[in-house]
């Protein structure tokens, strides 16, 4: 059985037992939260476990690396509709530990492309037009520092809410500790 497959028959006997029912809750987030995370395998239960986050708690928005680059980017975009549409009113951003992001280097990855067979004048082309491939690929080398920029991306917002707490956190993948980088509490004015 494929992962097709398997996904669509396990789907199957969900609906029909009705294991849904302790699920259900609507899209306003009960503990108004919105979380920027990674999307590592290891956080997928552990993280919701770890803050005592249930379905329904939180918005929980995931890429790799927990990372903001763009104030106009999707991520900021997300964080903003969960403010101003969806009733939160509090951002959390939790990166990690040991995380895959952690040292990734945009020429290592460009030749893993060119290894998996993208074409080198793709990738020129890519260049030619303008897109910036090492900025756009490069992860971070210091957990602390990359969970603050992001933290002060979204503070600085010109769109944010006013008075919206912005907290940085790294959690242990194993453990779920948290350590806190950022109270968000200590910089509304
Ligand atoms: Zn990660």
């Amino acid at each position: 059985m494929n992962n097709l497959e398997k996904i669509l028959n396990h789907n199957k006997a969900f609906v029909e037992n009705k294991e849904y029912e302790q699920y259900l809750t609507d899209k306003f987030p009960n503990r108004k939260i919105v979380v920027v995370t990674c999307m590592d395998t290891r956080l997928v239960e552990l993280l919701p476990k770890a803050l005592n986050l249930k379905n329904g708690d939180a918005k929980i928005i995931k890429n790799a690396g927990a990372i903001i680059t763009q104030p106009f980017g999707n991520i900021m975009r997300s964080v903003l509709v969960a403010l101003y549409e969806l009733k939160a009113d509090e951002v959390f951003i939790i990166a990690h530990h040991g995380c895959g992001m952690t040292g990734i280097d945009p020429n290592t990855v460009v030749g893993h492309m060119l290894e998996r067979g993208i074409a080198e004048q793709t990738i020129d082309t890519l260049r030619n037009s303008g897109v910036d491939l090492n900025r756009w690929l490069t992860g971070f080398d210091n957990l602390r520092e990359s969970v603050e920029k992001s933290v002060n991306i979204v503070r600085n917002h010109p769109l944010l809410p006013p008075n919206t707490p912005v907290h940085g956190m790294a959690i242990h993948p194993d453990t779920g500790a948290l350590d806190l980088i950022v109270d968000g509490y200590q910089h509304l004015k």
